[in-house]
């Protein structure tokens, strides 16, 4: 339940969707025009999520699309529009870094609706920012992905933002495949990388298994062009991640899913890519917090070793996220079933990304892991935005940073959503 009524409604008709603001809240409240969008305004009667702790009794104050700061409301003058956020609570827009698609569309599909509907589906969740997560095809595929998100993101069109790609790369492990096409699995010393590395313009987060041969020089490479280099579907030992960090490795995939963990050779145990991402402080580690991948017990071991400052909530989302069990769903030539609130290989040995969104995963840290809420909510805003470096612009409400904010409601259904200082028409 909210503390605060439901005081604000978007009235029903016309294309220009105004909230009506009632006289008897205490303030001066103005309607707020959705469509024109003021230069500045304020967010008033919020609970204020800052990236360490939740403050009230004070106004968000936003100005041609970037936060100017906090303010108390009293001293806002009257040329400031003031909208009640009804007691909610008030987060920076959420940044999902490994998310692959929403009902029933993915990013591997170079077409202009797809990709309206997952990006429409994120930011009616509270997503402002993401990066386009591709599944590994061949070559001249993934290629036509890339121009596509070039285009777009030249281009965009409403809906959260594209920051950019992340491929999880042909480059990776047989053993640890996971539910990725085996068809589609390269050796990195092959060649055939070259017709990706044209898109490094666009290219942010590079998936690969760093024991493979010729491995060490890509991620050294890609280091070099500026994309982050991340080890996942990868059957590495400790050292092997620890050598592929003295070349420009400092992240790590979806933590418990397709990595090597401890084994024993002899009476020696030798510890996997698993203890490294645990271990290592110079690693930042993607988590799918979907109840579903990971029990309480694995989450809450990932949280104590990591920290929410390097452990970053992702959603690795399908295009089952938002269907029914039971649906089927194709990425690539791979069909997969939503079963259980999670995506299934067909014939259940694996899972299949998750069919969870971002916005979600908030109570599941809070209440299954019991990460404190701020920590939780840091986990999918500044967290990530920082393993990417986008945290000078994004991540956190803090004067100067773009205006990309969500405002929840008790259950994380997101109430409204704004997306560089204009509010999302995507309810
Ligand atoms: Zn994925």
């Amino acid at each position: 339940m909210n503390s605060q009524p439901d005081t604000a409604k978007p009235a029903e008709a016309g294309s220009s969707r105004r909230w009506e603001q009632p006289a008897s809240a205490g303030l001066a409240y103005q309607t707020l025009d959705e469509s024109s969008g003021a230069s500045r305004f304020a967010l008033v009667n919020g609970r204020i999520a800052l990236p360490d702790a939740i403050v009230e009794g004070q106004a968000v104050v936003v100005e041609d699309g970037a936060i100017l700061g906090l303010a108390n409301p009293a001293d806002l003058g009257s040329e400031t529009e003031q909208l009640d956020a009804g007691g909610r609570l008030i987060t920076p827009g959420l940044i999902d870094i490994h998310i692959h698609g929403a009902l029933g569309h993915t990013f591997n599909e170079p077409d202009a609706a797809a990709w309206d509907i997952v990006l429409r589906e994120n930011a009616r969740r509270g997503v402002t920012s993401l990066v386009a997560t591709f599944a590994p095809e061949p070559i001249p595929s993934l290629a036509r992905c890339f121009d596509f998100c070039r285009r777009w993101m030249a281009e965009p069109g409403p809906g959260t933002r594209v920051l950019g790609a992340h491929l999880e790369s042909p480059y990776v492990s047989p053993a640890q495949k996971g539910a990725l096409d085996p068809t589609a699995i390269r050796s990195p010393g092959d060649g055939s990388v070259e017709p990706l590395l044209a898109y490094a313009d666009i290219l942010r987060i590079f998936v690969l298994a760093p024991e493979l041969p010729g491995a060490l020089a890509l991620i050294e490479r890609l280091a070099g062009l500026g994309i982050m280099p991340a080890a996942g579907h990868t059957s590495a030992t400790d050292q092997q991640v620890a050598e592929a960090m003295r070349v420009g490795l400092h992240h790590v995939t979806h933590i418990w899913s397709a990595m090597s963990s401890t084994v024993r050779e002899g009476p020696w145990r030798k510890p996997g890519v698993l203890e490294a991402a645990l271990v290592f402080d110079g690693l930042t580690v993607e988590m799918i917090a979907d109840n579903r991948h990971l029990p309480d017990t694995l989450m809450k071991l990932a949280y104590k070793c990591i920290g929410p400052d390097r452990l970053c909530a992702v959603s690795d989302a399908t295009n089952g996220a938002g269907l029914p069990d039971g649906t089927r769903y194709r990425m690539g030539s791979m069909e997969y079933v939503v079963g259980d609130g999670v995506g299934m290989m067909l014939d259940n040995t694996a899972f299949a990304g998750s069919t969870t969104l971002l916005n979600q995963m908030i109570p599941i840290l809070n209440q299954v892991v019991g990460v404190p809420l701020v920590e939780a909510i840091r986990m999918a805003t500044l967290t990530p935005a920082r393993a990417i470096g986008e945290d000078a612009s994004i991540g956190s409400i803090a004067a100067g940073k773009r205006a990309d904010l969500a405002i929840f409601e008790d259950d994380f259904s997101a109430w409204r959503v704004m997306i560089g200082g204009r509010w999302t028409n995507s309810r």
